[in-house]
């Protein structure tokens, strides 16, 4: 069986396990079906994931033009706290970013290999902690706009990571962590703007992921340098495939990658 398409995120939904799914125009394939099973992937072509063109692509999908040009990439994506629609001040599109920030967010605790805190669009819960490789994870506040929970992270940050260890993730030496606990050491930090929007009481959400096997080492698969890869897919963890001889396919970081996909 091949498959031929763009590489997007995968998607996912929570069964007893994620179930991951590659999805392409004409097709799409539930990747939890190919455990223990021989998959290749050849690169043939890039395909910027906004203008279509075979441009070479540099962050997020996009080719360097529109990375630098569509609001989809502005820098508020990756620093909430820059974001400005509250105010009605535009970056690059004061629509699309009315649209995207000025809904409910949460400030979040993940553990993926240590506590991060995180911030994410309330909709994306719990995909934000799947794509992270989090085994565990809990709301801190729901704010209403992106820019509250930016502050709140930032503020946070001094007390706790904002940053995921993948190697330690996906080697999977990781601990269980009271994550209620952990939360409640943070609420004093949490700064005023944002105090009134403190989730009184929750629990965790625990999250399994269809690993048959962690690898003791890993290496890490590159398209844009080795263009063809195949081995046996031993598990699926945040947005990576494993395989078994410890090779690491990180599927988000190659958007924009058109590929063949066959199964052995
Ligand atoms: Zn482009």
């Amino acid at each position: 069986m091949t498959y031929e398409g763009v590489l997007t995120k995968m998607k996912t939904e929570i069964t007893d396990k994620v179930q991951y799914y590659l999805v392409f125009d004409s097709d799409f394939l539930n990747l939890n079906q190919l455990l223990d099973r021989k998959v290749s992937i050849n690169f043939l072509r890039y395909q910027c994931l906004n203008c279509g063109l075979e441009k070479k692509i540099f962050r997020q999908g996009f080719c360097f033009d529109c990375f630098n040009e569509i609001p989809q990439a502005g820098e508020w994506i990756m620093k909430p706290e820059l974001s400005r629609a509250h105010l009605d001040e535009e970056d690059r599109d004061l629509e699309f970013e009315k649209r995207a920030q000025l809904q409910p967010h949460i400030v979040y605790l993940a553990n993926s290999s240590n506590v991060k805190v995180g911030v994410t669009r309330k909709e994306q819960i719990p995909t934000r902690w799947i794509d992270q490789g989090a085994h565990e994870a809990i709301e801190i506040v729901e704010v209403p706009n992106r820019y509250l929970a930016g502050i709140t992270e930032v503020a946070l940050k001094d007390h706790v990571s904002d940053k995921t260890n993948w190697r330690k993730m996906l080697t999977n030496d990781i601990k269980d962590l009271n994550l209620v606990e952990e939360r409640e050491k943070l609420k004093d930090f949490i700064p005023d703007e944002a105090k009134e929007y403190y989730i009184a009481s929750n629990k965790e959400t625990e999250i399994e992921f269809p690993v048959l096997e962690f690898p003791k080492k890993i290496k890490t698969l590159n398209l844009g340098k080795n263009p063809f890869y195949e081995g046996v897919l031993k598990g699926i963890k945040g947005q990576y495939l494993i395989f078994e001889d410890g090779t690491v396919f990180n599927v988000r970081g190659h958007e924009g990658f058109v590929v063949e996909f066959n199964i052995l």
